[in-house]
C-alpha cells in the first residue's frame, strides 16, 4: 500500500495515533474519527492513510484513494443501518470551500433531517 505521511499534519498525527481522536473505524487504508466539533448528532471524518491536500490533488496523485475512502464510506453506513434513513457526504476545497485542515477527508453527517443551509 502507498503511504505517504506529512509530519505537520493534525489528520497523520491522529492516523499514526499520536494524538487522540474517537476513533469509529479502521480498515487498511482508511480511517474514520468523531469531529471535535459536530455539525449533526453523527459527524465523522473518513481519512485515507495515504497524505493527499485535497480531493483535487488525490485525484491527481492517488484517485485511487477516493475509491478506498467511498468504500470504507459504504461499509460503515451500511455496518450502522445509516443507509436506513440516509446521510450527507461533505468534503471542502480551498478557502471558499472552508477546508481547514489539508488532507483530504470525508465529512459524514447523519442522526436527523439535515437541514440544507448555506449561510
Ligand atoms: P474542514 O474544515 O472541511 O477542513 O474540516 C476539518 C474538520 O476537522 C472540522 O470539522 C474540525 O472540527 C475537525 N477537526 C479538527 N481537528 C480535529 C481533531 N483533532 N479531532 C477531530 N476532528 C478535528
Amino acid at each position: 500500500m502507498k503511504q505517504h505521511f506529512d509530519e505537520h499534519c493534525i489528520f497523520c498525527k491522529i492516523i499514526k495515533g499520536e494524538i487522540p481522536s474517537q476513533k469509529v473505524y479502521e480498515d487498511e487504508q482508511v480511517t474514520a474519527f468523531k469531529d471535535i466539533h459536530p455539525a449533526a448528532p453523527i459527524h465523522l471524518l473518513f481519512v485515507h492513510k495515504n497524505h493527499t491536500q485535497d480531493i483535487n490533488h488525490t485525484l491527481a496523485e492517488s484517485p485511487q484513494d477516493i475509491l478506498d475512502l467511498f468504500a470504507a464510506i459504504k461499509s460503515y453506513t451500511q455496518k450502522e443501518r445509516l443507509d436506513d434513513r440516509g446521510f450527507r457526504i461533505i468534503t471542502n476545497l480551498g478557502v471558499d470551500g472552508g477546508q481547514s485542515v489539508f488532507h483530504t477527508h470525508f465529512h459524514l453527517l447523519a442522526g436527523k433531517k439535515l437541514p440544507f443551509q448555506l449561510a
